[in-house]
Formats: structure tokens, C-alpha cells, sequence
């Protein structure tokens, strides 16, 4: 239930946010949108919530693609409320949840892909998640990874599940790519467990092309760029360029920074490496809108997390008044 005093403050700030929002474009960021709600993966939307996010960008924003928005921007032509939905990884729900929506809504949208797993395996995080859920799922209220260096943890209810894996993907996060495998192996030895793929396979990625998603890249293998060689950090960008464009048989002209935080998961060698592969423009995960006055190479993003309608429209209205 809203309250009087809450309907009577958000009738008065309406106008205000509704007003004078052009010249400024939100960039919002979705991974994946799942059937039914997954405690796991609480902040995922469901297919239903999705459909009531997309629903209120139809109605109340002007829901742009990435080419359109950054030619209208860079010419100072924005119209009100302007709005990009983007998603990052590149999961098969895309497709088959979000699409459909997308399509009902008329909502154009950019898929950024980690070419490295298309076809195969699901990402390392994915297989963390998946492993906690299996092992809980055969009784167990304590997992200990103490002989990996991970120490132990309970996994007695929900919370504390999502306690163990926030933990567990932190401590692995920022390891080498050779670390960061033998560690998620040795967590599915210790439960037993196998992962499905979650992401999409080649076919899939071509339909969602040829649907009209724009398709973006997110390196070969998601690593942590910052620390990358440079020469590693090339060849992931430069590879998952070259290997989508092969199988779209068409450029791939934007790309999207894993983790995404500047200073933090990338930095200034990336931003110049992604300039010198050609691509338009790099959108980071750095809390955002995006203006005329914008780093191209570093755009911002932002998604309100609601599942409301009202409560995302205002924090979304809200985010174009408040983030730089
Ligand atoms: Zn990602």
C-alpha cells in the first residue's frame, strides 16, 4: 500500500523530475531475466518483473539503441527521458526470457558477449553459485573449502548461502585466470556437482542478431583486465571482437569492460586498446548518465533495481537529477 503522504509527495515531484530531463541518456544494465525468482540470484529480474520495467520504459521514456543514442547525443539531440537497455555476458535467457518482452515493448537493446563461452561452459561465478545451490540441495548446512584456502562456511538457510557466495566469488574475482580455474574446480570436486551452460550457444547468438539486438563484446574470457598484461589484455579484447564479428559476419562496434568499475577493473591501457580495435564507444558499469560532455570510452551505466512500476520510474527519474 503507498501512503497518502507518499502519493501526495510523489504527485508534487513529478513534474519536476518529468521535466527538462533531454540532452541526458540513461544506460541501463540487465544480466539475465529469469523465469521464476531465484533467492540465489536475488537481484535477477523475473520474467514478470521484467516485463513491468520494460512496460514503464515504453510508456515513459523514449527507449533508444546504442547507435541512435550516441549519434543524437554527440549532435545534442537527445530526446526527453532518453533510455538504452543493455546486457552484459551473453546468457541464453536473453534470448528466450527477455527478448520476446523487448520485442512486445518495441525496446531495441545491446547484448555484450564473452565470445570465450559461447558454446560451451558457463562463467566461473555461475559455476560458484550453481555449486552452493547443488551441495545445499543434498543436505548439507556447512561447506568447507579450508584445503583450497577458502575457508568454511554455512549454508544453513538462504542468507547464509548468499553470505558464502558473495565471499567466495570475492576471494575469486581477483585472482589469475589459472588460480581462478583451479579454485572453481576444486569447489565442483569438493561438492560433486555439474553445471549446465547457462550461456548461449552460437545459433542462438546469431538469432538474437538477426532479431535486431545489437551485439557488443566483453572479452574472450571475462578476466579482471586491470590485471592483465598488456598484452593479455589486448588479445582478450581483440579476440572476442574478431570472433563475433566472424560468426555475425558483421562489425562489432561496441564493447563493454568486465566488472566494469574504472581505476578498479580497468584503466587507462584498456580504454586506449579499446579505441585502437575500432571500436565507437566502451560502456563501463561506473554509476551514471550519460551526457554530451561524456567519456565515450567509459560510458556510464545504471539500472534501478525495483520491481514495482512507480518505484522504478522514480529512481530511474531520480538517477538522471542526481548522478553526475
Ligand atoms: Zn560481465
Amino acid at each position: 500500500m503507498i501512503s497518502r503522504s507518499l502519493l501526495t509527495g510523489i504527485s508534487r515531484t513529478l513534474p519536476y523530475l518529468l521535466a527538462s530531463s533531454s540532452s541526458r541518456l540513461s544506460i541501463l544494465i540487465y544480466h539475465r531475466v529469469l523465469e521464476t525468482h531465484d533467492p540465489l540470484r536475488p537481484f535477477e529480474p523475473t520474467v514478470d518483473e521484467f516485463s513491468v520495467q520494460m512496460e514503464t520504459l515504453a510508456r515513459y521514456f523514449t527507449p533508444l539503441s546504442l547507435d541512435k543514442s550516441l549519434l543524437l547525443m554527440a549532435q545534442g539531440e537527445l530526446p526527453e527521458r532518453a533510455v538504452c537497455v543493455t546486457f552484459d555476458d551473453g546468457y541464453s535467457d536473453n534470448l528466450n526470457a527477455a527478448l520476446p518482452i523487448l520485442q512486445h515493448w518495441k525496446i531495441p537493446a545491446t547484448v555484450f558477449v564473452s565470445s570465450g563461452y559461447i558454446d560451451r561452459n558457463s562463467m566461473w561465478n555461475d559455476r560458484v553459485i550453481e555449486s552452493v545451490r547443488q551441495w545445499v540441495e543434498k543436505g548439507n548446512t556447512q561447506l568447507d573449502l579450508s584445503l583450497l584456502g577458502l575457508g568454511a562456511h554455512n549454508c544453513t538457510n538462504t542468507d547464509d548461502c548468499l553470505v558464502t557466495i558473495e565471499r567466495l566469488l570475492e576471494k575469486i574475482k581477483y585472482c589469475s585466470s589459472g588460480e581462478r580455474s583451479a579454485l572453481v574446480e576444486g569447489i565442483e570436486r569438493k561438492v560433486n556437482v555439474s553445471v549446465g551452460s547457462l550461456m548461449m550457444s552460437r545459433k542462438e547468438l546469431q538469432a538474437l542478431y538477426l532479431s535486431g539486438v545489437t551485439i557488443g563484446a566483453h572479452t574472450h574470457t571475462h578476466p579482471i583486465l586491470s590485471g592483465l598484461s598488456e598484452e593479455d589484455s589486448h588479445f582478450e579484447i581483440a579476440t572476442s571482437k574478431r570472433i563475433l564479428e566472424s560468426w555475425l559476419q558483421a562489425p562489432v562496434d561496441y564493447f563493454a569492460y568486465p566488472n566494469g568499475r574504472f581505476d578498479k577493473d580497468y584503466g587507462l591501457l584498456q580504454q586506449d586498446q579499446v579505441k585502437a580495435l575500432g571500436f565507437k564507444a566502451a560502456l563501463s558499469t561506473n554509476p551514471g548518465v550519460a551526457s554530451e560532455a561524456s567519456n565515450i570510452w567509459q560510458l556510464p551505466r545504471f539500472t534501478p533495481w525495483d520491481k514495482q512500476s512507480w518505484r522504478y520510474m522514480l529512481r530511474l527519474m531520480l538517477s538522471r537529477r542526481c548522478l553526475a
